[in-house]
This record gives structure tokens, C-alpha cells and sequence, in this order.
């Protein structure tokens, strides 16, 4: 089955004195459930705003885009976004953050504590439960986030740049972590990225995108490969 399906897609928005920018067009792109997918592409391609389509951040222009719920209309739970800039709650503790979601949908306090418990232990932070973000290195906030989306339970997780902050190393190690969980909890993902070594590392499927309005042609697809 799919887990997202997007149908000739296209996004212009309104620039300078109402000019008109087309940043992407006739995006097709089918992803099945559980697979892991990587947009990589040079600067201004439009990967980002083809993940906040996804995302539901901002509406499609032309074409049809669906999640396994139907037409993707406005955020929801079943797509988490994962940021660059981790975006943590900074006056929550850790457990705290990662609770957030669970607590907002109302579910019973043992289901809280239970996925709290899974998603810090599986994302290695035990011991910093009751720490605040800003106490934190830049990986495990992003690990954080990463938890704290998991434990919405989304069947798609969208990640723009999650590593593009972190040091070479502990960039790896996080790649390694989330095909560990990845492979453990089985979301689809959609990943944007623009290294082809790290998509090349993580994806079990590539997209390569290119033009972009700076480029006098708006952000399409020009290649795709499994990997
Ligand atoms: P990428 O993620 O591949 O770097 P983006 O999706 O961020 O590309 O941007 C694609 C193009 O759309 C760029 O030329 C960018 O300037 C333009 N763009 C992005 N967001 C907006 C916006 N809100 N208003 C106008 N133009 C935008
Ligand atoms: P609060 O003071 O708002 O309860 P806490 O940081 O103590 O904030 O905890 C937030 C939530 O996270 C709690 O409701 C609990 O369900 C869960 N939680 C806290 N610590 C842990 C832990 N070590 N393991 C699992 N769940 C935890």
C-alpha cells in the first residue's frame, strides 16, 4: 500500500509585488509504506517545500497530493516533522517533551509513560529524562525531537536537514541511530537532504531534483534510483 501519493504537483507562490514564483511543477512521486526515501538536489530545487506540501504547511497550487487518509489538508498527527533546529519545547524536560504529543491527544497516563519510556530508551537517553534541552548537545536535542515525534506514532515522518547543524561525527552517529530505529519501528520516511553520500547511506530509494526558480525553471524530478 501507499503511504503517500503525489500526482503532478505544483507549487507557485506569490513573491515580490505579487510576481508570481513557481517553485515547483509536475512533481509524481508514489512512496510505499515503510520506505524510506531521500529528495537530494542542489540549493533552491524545491525539497523543502515539496516536504512542507507533505507536511500540510502550505498548499499544493495544482495536481493532487494524498496521505493514506486522503487529500493532504493542512498538519496532522499521521505526518511528524522532524526540523534542522530541533524546535524542542526549552521549558519542558526531556520526558516532558517527548510526552507532549501523547498528552495533547489525551491518551491514558500509562500509555503516556509507556511510550515515553520506549522512545527515550530507544533514542539512548535514560539518564537525561529530567534534563532540559539547553542542557544538551545539538545531537541528543535532535534525538529528543526525533523521540518526541515517534511518540505520535505518525505513518510518515518527515525530516528536512535533521543533521545539517551537527558535526561530521556526531552527524554519523545519528544517521547510524535512525536507521536502527528505522529499522525497528518501520515509519515512512520522506528525508531531505543535500548530500548525496548521507541519502545514498539512509534511502532505499533516491530522488534527485533539480532546477528551481532561480534557475529560470521550477524544481522538478530528473532522476531516481533504488538503492
Ligand atoms: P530547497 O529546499 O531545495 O533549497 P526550497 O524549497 O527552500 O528549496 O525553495 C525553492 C524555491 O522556492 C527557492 O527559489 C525559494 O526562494 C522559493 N521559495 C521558498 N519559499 C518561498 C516563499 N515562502 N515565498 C517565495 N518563494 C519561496
Ligand atoms: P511533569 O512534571 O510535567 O510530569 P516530567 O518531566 O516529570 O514532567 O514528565 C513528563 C511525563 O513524561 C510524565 O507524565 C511521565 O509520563 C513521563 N516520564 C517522565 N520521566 C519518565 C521516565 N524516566 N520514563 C518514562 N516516562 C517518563
Amino acid at each position: 500500500p501507499l503511504a503517500l501519493r503525489i500526482k503532478d504537483v505544483g507549487k507557485t507562490y506569490t513573491g515580490h509585488r505579487g510576481t508570481a514564483v513557481e517553485a515547483l511543477r509536475g512533481i509524481d512521486l508514489d512512496v510505499a509504506e515503510g520506505e524510506f526515501v531521500c529528495l537530494v538536489g542542489a540549493s533552491g530545487c524545491g525539497k523543502s517545500t515539496l516536504l512542507r506540501l507533505v507536511a500540510g504547511f502550505e498548499d499544493i497550487t495544482s495536481g493532487q497530493l494524498d496521505a493514506r487518509n486522503g487529500p493532504v489538508d493542512g498538519p496532522g498527527p499521521d505526518r511528524g516533522v522532524v526540523f534542522q533546529d530541533y524546535g524542542l519545547f526549552p521549558w519542558l524536560t526531556v520526558a516532558a517533551n517527548i510526552a507532549y504529543g501523547p498528552r495533547q491527544r489525551g491518551l491514558p497516563s500509562a500509555e503516556i509513560t509507556a511510550r515515553t519510556a520506549r522512545y527515550l530508551t530507544m533514542v539512548q537517553l535514560d539518564s537525561f529524562a529530567e534534563r532540559y534541552p539547553s542542557e544538551l548537545s545539538g545531537g541528543m536535542q535532535q534525538r529528543v525531537a526525533i523521540a518526541r515525534v515517534l511518540a505520535n506514532d505518525p505513518a510518515v515522518l518527515l525530516m528536512d536537514e535533521p543533521f545539517g547543524a551537527l558535526d561530521s561525527l556526531t552527524r554519523e552517529r545519528l544517521q547510524h541511530s535512525l536507521t536502527e530505529i528505522w529499522q525497528q519501528v518501520r515509519p515512512t520516511v520522506l528525508f531531505v537532504t543535500h548530500s548525496v553520500e548521507e541519502a545514498l547511506f539512509l534511502a532505499d530509494r533516491v530522488i534527485v531534483m533539480s532546477g528551481g526558480p532561480n534557475h529560470g525553471v521550477p524544481g522538478h524530478i530528473v532522476h531516481e534510483e533504488r538503492v
